[in-house]
């Protein structure tokens, strides 16, 4: 556990990382402590002149970085693994505050970054030879697109950097971090961690609000964005990339089915689902965002799932006792109050929750609702916060096409006792990912990433990694 002089020395001190040096700024964020709704740290903002010096730096420390070979990156990035497991709490314990999640949940972040980015930097990317013949002799092989622009949100501003930043770097780029202007200090301090092993310019860290990730967009000198954040977000990002034809890779929101089969254990799945969409309160890309249950076990379905909600406390994330923290931010508060505010208004019902305290800190209980309509609101967009419908259906056949009425894409699944009847339904999902009897599921070795408005291209894998690079053929007559 970090102790609280710990937490108290880091938040005086931080800073930019460009070309291997930390940075000073004249302007700063104010960033605020969603429990308390306290500013609790500034943390410096980077300018246009910061970028054009993280990208001149970046383009110094390209040619050496991509020389080495992949074993030599793959090297340096277990040590930035081993660094985050030493500095884990006090990493956990600033995350928390920042962000809000119960620290617990910050601890699971860094180490799952951790063990992700070993797994990253354990895949191979071998050259394909496509033609070898009497002829001519044919290979694919990728080479490293320059300097990656990497944008994250923050919902979990540790993960969604280290996934993107790994992937990057072992393919053999440099790199360009903004994080979210409401969570920018636990990827500062990392940066600052990193200088110690990784050679000036191949990572550079720049905190900054919107307008920074706009200039980083268009700037002529890099060579991709990889971004994760809202769907509207990722259009303006892709429209902007266009300018200079950059490489993009688009993480975005989602708006989750869980279709939930008469056959299962009502109270056991409820307990999954229960976390799978409540987990991060509800702040997670591919949580559940809308349960389709079947009538014949719908009634008791949500009375278990209404039980997991009552048993679960609410509060500041430092408190060990709370399982959920607040929403993120006042802009994130207010939508999602205004979504409960419609839900209310159209008539729905409400197993629990729905009433938000008014005491300081973005706090909100975990709320279920029943009886509402397909076309409201809480159903058709992307609410990121604890608030779920359960809706009731007859026929699969309707809660399949109910589950795919969506311009989002980015994951679903289906709950059954009979794993193959389950499967079937689970590849009729159009999502990126559809899983059985699990939600949220995520390796290092399996693409992640979203169909529809959820997304472009993949992280993870050797898919997730082909995004860093440019394929390149060799083609010789012999
Ligand atoms: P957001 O789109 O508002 O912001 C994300 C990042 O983009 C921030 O760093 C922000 O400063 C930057 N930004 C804002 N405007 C920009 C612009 N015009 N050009 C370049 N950068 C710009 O998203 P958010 O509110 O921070 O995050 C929540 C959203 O992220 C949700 O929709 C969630 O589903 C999504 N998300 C997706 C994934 C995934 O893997 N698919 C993961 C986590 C979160």
């Amino acid at each position: 556990m970090a102790k609280q002089t710990d937490v108290i020395e880091l938040q005086k001190n931080f800073a930019l990382l460009i070309d291997g040096k930390l940075v000073e700024t004249k302007n700063f964020l104010r960033v605020i402590n969603p429990a308390t709704e306290q500013v609790f740290a500034h943390c410096p903002e980077a300018d246009q002149t910061h970028l054009n010096a993280a990208v001149s730096a970046a383009r110094q420390a390209l040619d050496a970085w991509s020389s080495k070979s992949y074993e030599e990156r793959a090297n340096y990035i277990q040590q930035l693994a081993m660094l985050l497991r030493e500095h884990r709490d006090f990493l956990a314990s600033l995350l928390t505050q920042e962000q809000g999640k119960p620290l617990s949940q910050s601890v699971a972040e860094i180490d799952r970054g951790a063990s992700q980015s070993e797994g990253i930097a354990g895949i191979e990317i071998p050259i394909e030879t496509l033609v070898d013949d009497e002829e001519r002799y044919i290979e694919l092989q990728y080479r490293p697109l320059g300097i990656v622009g990497i944008i994250t949100p923050w919902n979990a501003p540790v993960n969604l950097a280290l996934g993107p930043l790994v992937s990057a770097l072992y393919t053999g780029n440099t790199v360009i971090l903004k994080p979210s202007p409401y969570t920018p200090l636990t990827t500062l301090k990392m940066g600052e961690l990193m200088r110690e092993i990784f050679p000036a310019g191949v990572i550079n860290f720049l905190a900054g609000g919107d307008e920074l990730g706009h200039e980083m967009t268009k700037h002529p000198e890099i060579n991709k964005i990889s971004f994760t954040g809202s769907v509207e977000t990722g259009k303006k990002v892709m429209a902007s990339a266009a300018g200079t034809l950059k490489r993009v890779t688009l993480e975005l929101g989602g708006n989750d089915p869980a279709i939930i089969l008469e056959d299962v254990d009502p109270e056991a799945v409820a307990k999954k689902i229960f976390f799978a969409a409540f987990v991060n309160s509800g702040q997670v890309c591919m949580a559940v965002k809308r349960i389709y249950a079947h009538e014949e076990i719908y009634e008791e379905f949500c009375s278990a799932l209404a039980k997991e909600a009552k048993n679960a406390k609410y509060g500041n994330g430092l408190d060990p006792e709370n399982h959920l923290g607040p929403i993120q931010n006042k802009m994130q508060f207010n939508k999602v109050v205004g979504i409960l505010e419609d839900t209310k208004k159209i008539g729905a019902h409400f197993l629990s929750g729905g009433t938000v305290p008014n005491t300081p800190g973005y706090f909100f209980p975990p709320t279920l609702v029943t009886d509402i309509d397909e076309n409201s609101r809480l159903v058709q967009e992307e609410q990121f916060g604890p608030i779920v419908p359960i809706l009731k259906y007859k026929d699969v056949e309707d809660a399949i096409r109910r589950a795919n009425n969506t311009l989002y894409g980015l994951s679903g699944s289906v709950w059954s006792s009979d794993r193959k009847r389950a499967t079937k339904i689970a590849k009729r999902l159009r999502v990126g990912t559809a899983w059985v009897n699990q939600h949220r599921a995520t390796s290092a070795y399996v693409p992640f990433g979203g169909a529809k408005e959820s997304g472009i291209g993949r992280q993870y894998s050797i898919l997730g990694l082909k995004g860093y690079m440019e394929p390149e053929v060799l083609s010789v007559v012999k």
